[in-house]
Formats: C-alpha cells, sequence, structure tokens
C-alpha cells in the first residue's frame, strides 16, 4: 500500500528544492506526496534557522506533531535542513517524538535512514558534514504520482547549482548549517535543466548562495565554468523561455554576469543584490567586503546595461553597534538607488556567528521602530515605480487562472492581475497593458488590444 508523507517547506528556494528531492526519493520508497498533514504516515519538517522567527515557528509546528503524534503513535517525523543541522542530538531532548534528524548533506540518503526508522521506535540523527561532500548528479524524475496539485509546479521550476557558502558574513548561520561552498557540475545542470524542460517547463531559476563564485570550488573534476558560462549554456536549451538567478553578492558581480544581461535574451531583467545596510562601519563589521560607494558603481554598470532591469535588495537594521547615523544612511542608499523592491528584516543573533559576541546589541523597540520607517519608505518607492509602468506593455507568463480572471508575472518579476477570461494556460506568454499599479502587484488588460 501507498504510505503518504506531509513535507512542510520553512525558509528560502534551496529549502523548496531540497523538499522536492526528498519528495522524489521517497517515491521510489513507496510514498506519495499528500496535503493532509494529519493523516500521513511520515510528516517532514525542512527547516530554517537564518532568523530566530524562523526557527520558532518550526518548534512551534514540533509542539502540535506531538499532539498529533499522541494519537497516531505510528506515524513518523523528520527534522530535516538547517535546524536538523544546527541542533543534531539536541533536538531529540526537546523533542523526543522526532524519528529522524536530517541534515543538510545527508538529504540525499534519506531513503536509507526512513527504511532505517521504520518499524523501530529508536530515532536516528544522520548531520554529518563533510569538507569532501559532494552534490549529486540528481535528476528530476516525471513526476506523475507526487506531484503537489499546484499549476506553478508545471512550468517553472528552482535548480541548485551549488550548495554551502565560503563568505562568513559576521551574522550569518549559512556558512554553519551548510557548510562549505560547492558547485555542481556544469554538464549535471545542463542536463537537469534539459530534462525539466523536456517535461514541459518553462521558466527555471537557478540557486546558490552567491552565485557569482560558481565555478570556483567545483565537484570533483567537473570541467572550469564560470557562472556566465553556465548562464550561456543553460540559455541554449531550445524551449526555455525564461532563465532567473539569486543570489549574488555585491564584492563578486562581475562585468561577465551584467553583460549577460544584454547578451542572453532570455535573462529576466530581474536582479536580487542585498546591500545589508547603507553604512560603511556597519557593512565592515558584517564581513560584507565591499562599500557603499563600490555597491553603487556596480548597480550604475548593471542598470547602464539594462536599463528596464528590477533591482531588489535585502537589508538588515539594528545591527549591533547600528547607530541613529548609520541607520540614516540606509535611508539615503534607499533614496538614491530607489529599490523596486526589498526583504528587511531586523537583526538576529544566531547561535555561533561572531556578531553575537559585537558589543551594542540593539534593543527590540529601536529595531522595530527603523524597520518599520524603512518599510514604509519602501512601499511608497515601490508604488511609485511600479505607477511607471501604468500604461506600458509587459509579457507576462500566466501563472494561475480562474473562471473569469488570471495572474501572471512579468520579467521583471512583478504579478499582474488581470480581471478577464483567458483560453490561454498556466506556462503561456502574453502581453498586456498595465492600466494599475499598487505595492506589491499590477493590474493589467488585454481586452482592447485585440
Ligand atoms: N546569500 C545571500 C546574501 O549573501 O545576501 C542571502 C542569504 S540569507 C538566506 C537571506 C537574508 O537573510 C540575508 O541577505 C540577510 O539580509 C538576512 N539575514 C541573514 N542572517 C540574518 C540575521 N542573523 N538577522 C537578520 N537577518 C539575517
Ligand atoms: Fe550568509 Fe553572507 Fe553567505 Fe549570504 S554570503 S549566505 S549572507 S554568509
Amino acid at each position: 500500500m501507498v504510505k503518504k508523507v506531509f513535507i512542510k517547506t520553512f525558509g528560502c528556494q534551496m529549502n523548496e528544492r531540497d523538499s522536492e528531492i526528498m519528495s522524489q526519493i521517497l517515491s521510489t520508497h513507496g510514498y506519495a506526496e499528500s496535503h493532509d498533514m494529519e493523516s500521513a504516515d511520515l510528516v517532514i519538517l525542512n527547516t530554517c534557522t537564518i532568523r530566530a522567527k524562523a526557527e520558532q515557528k518550526v518548534m512551534s509546528m514540533l509542539g502540535a506533531l506531538r499532539k498529533i503524534k499522541v494519537q497516531r503513535p505510528g506515524m513518523k517525523i523528520c527534522v530535516a535542513g538547517c535546524v536538523a543541522q544546527q541542533e543534531g542530538d539536541h533536538l531529540l531532548q526537546r523533542m523526543p517524538h522526532v524519528d529522524l534528524v536530517l541534515g543538510t548533506q545527508n538529504i540525499y540518503d534519506l531513503g536509507t535512514y526512513i527504511d532505517r526508522v521504520a518499524g523501530t521506535d529508536r530515532p536516528v540523527v544522520a548531520t554529518t558534514m563533510s569538507k569532501a561532500f559532494r552534490i549529486p548528479a540528481f535528476l528530476p524524475a516525471d513526476r506523475k504520482n507526487s506531484e503537489p496539485a499546484d499549476e506553478l509546479y508545471s512550468f517553472k521550476r528552482f535548480v541548485t547549482i551549488m550548495q554551502g557558502c565560503d563568505n562568513y558574513c559576521s551574522y550569518c548561520v549559512v556558512p554553519y548549517t551548510r557548510g562549505r561552498e560547492i558547485s555542481r557540475r556544469a554538464q549535471d545542470v545542463v542536463e537537469e535543466v534539459r530534462k525539466l524542460v523536456a517535461q514541459g517547463v518553462r521558466e527555471v531559476t537557478l540557486l546558490g548562495q552567491n552565485v557569482n563564485s560558481y565555478g570556483r570550488k567545483l565537484n570533483g573534476t567537473a570541467l572550469p565554468c564560470t557562472f556566465p558560462e553556465l548562464l550561456h549554456q543553460v540559455a541554449e536549451i531550445r524551449g526555455l523561455q525564461r532563465l532567473r538567478f539569486t543570489t549574488s553578492h555585491p564584492k563578486d558581480l562581475s562585468d561577465e554576469l551584467i553583460g549577460c544581461f544584454r547578451d542572453i535574451a532570455i535573462l529576466c531583467p530581474q536582479f536580487h543584490l542585498p546591500v545589508q545596510s547603507g553604512s560603511d562601519a556597519v557593512l565592515k563589521r558584517m564581513n560584507r567586503h565591499y562599500t557603499i560607494a563600490n555597491y553603487l558603481e556596480r548597480v550604475e554598470a548593471l542598470f547602464s546595461c539594462r536599463p528596464d532591469l528590477a533591482l531588489t535588495t535585502d537589508i538588515i537594521v539594528g545591527f549591533p553597534g547600528e547607530t541613529d547615523d548609520d541607520f540614516a544612511l540606509t535611508m539615503d542608499l534607499l533614496e538614491r538607488v530607489r529599490f523596486h523592491g526589498s526583504f528587511s528584516f531586523k537583526y538576529s543573533d544566531r547561535p555561533g556567528v561572531r556578531s553575537c559576541d559585537f558589543d551594542g546589541k540593539i534593543s527590540e523597540e529601536v529595531k522595530s521602530e527603523r524597520l518599520a520607517i524603512f518599510q514604509r519608505r519602501q512601499d511608497e518607492i515601490s508604488l511609485a515605480r511600479n505607477s511607471a509602468y501604468v500604461g506600458s506593455l509587459l509579457e507576462i507568463m500566466i501563472e494561475r487562472t480562474s473562471e473569469n480572471a488570471f495572474q501572471g508575472r512579468t520579467g521583471t518579476n512583478h504579478i499582474v492581475h488581470v480581471d478577464e477570461k483567458t483560453d490561454l494556460a498556466p506556462g503561456d506568454l502574453l502581453e498586456v497593458e498595465i492600466v494599475h499599479a499598487g505595492q506589491h502587484s499590477l493590474k493589467g488588460k488585454v481586452d482592447s488590444m485585440h
């Protein structure tokens, strides 16, 4: 009998891709994916620990699962990903109802571990991390049985091109939870995208913590390949209509990569370039290895190559020692660059990272105040940026359809809602006229264009 697995993914797109891999492995071990946690035979929480809040969410879900497991003792619970890697054995002391703790480099062996915990009450902890770790050449299966019922899934997918990070930004837990940076072989990445396209996928996002250092440390005996070279190789795959990537570190953003926005037609005009702070003093303590002058120079180069680019960023407010003047510099940067959008966070101490020991911790109250000021202004700027699209024609890829409406996404990564019927299907491209702008999305119409 086919067993049911419920997978809950927290955090970043890499975790989403890892969840797909786990689902695929389980499909060869007698499991099909289910959307009902309470009746599942196996529950996997694929976790994130980037900020304290992310970890708290995982812990509260594990609390809820404890009660369900009292009613259904046969249910197996697996904690995978970054919380698993960070906590290891300790997690079992806090959460004894967990059956399997699976680290970030161990997910490829999920099948073996699931067999090991089946039929026993003895928990297993698999969180070994090795400098010699290589990312297996893992190809996506033809997902029929286990495919989640999501239209998006059929035409756009994430492809992980590297794991880990060597940058050691002083606030960040990623190098500890995801290990040292390692890139996949270019031929494996190309093969994976080719297979996805053959299954009907039209848009692919290449994922890495710092894609610009792709190829510096390659799997085994792979041939040398830089990130811009990889982009060119992937873009040549026939049938692929849109290509995106994330994330790029400002210190490594090369002219070659910027040039790809001019040379590769299917590369979407969207760029995520996390700056973190507008103050050079804070950036130095963050161990970011660039100044605001460097950052602005790169931004200018990007816009001169691709004027229609939509630029987004990440900001941390309330980093230890951040003064009112430092924060004012972040606000000043926002005015100068006028990011199309941003993800902004209150600084949060993470176990084992260097900034935990820094002086000048900022109170929650001040962090919340600064975050609110930043976000309020960003929303105004996003609205002004979005309003500039009103009256223009933009190509969207349709993402969801309903009886009398549909929504799609522009190359700049803006959602466009259209209140009209369509015969087109998710994944189809269509030009729409933008008629209204909101802070986080646009409205379009096709009607009058025919
Ligand atoms: N690799 C990317 C980079 O270099 O920017 C992003 C990594 S991280 C998954 C995503 C974002 O989380 C970071 O850009 C940063 O803004 C935020 N972040 C990381 N650690 C944090 C912390 N301790 N407190 C608050 N925000 C944090
Ligand atoms: Fe974390 Fe910095 Fe690496 Fe990004 S580059 S994952 S912020 S250590």
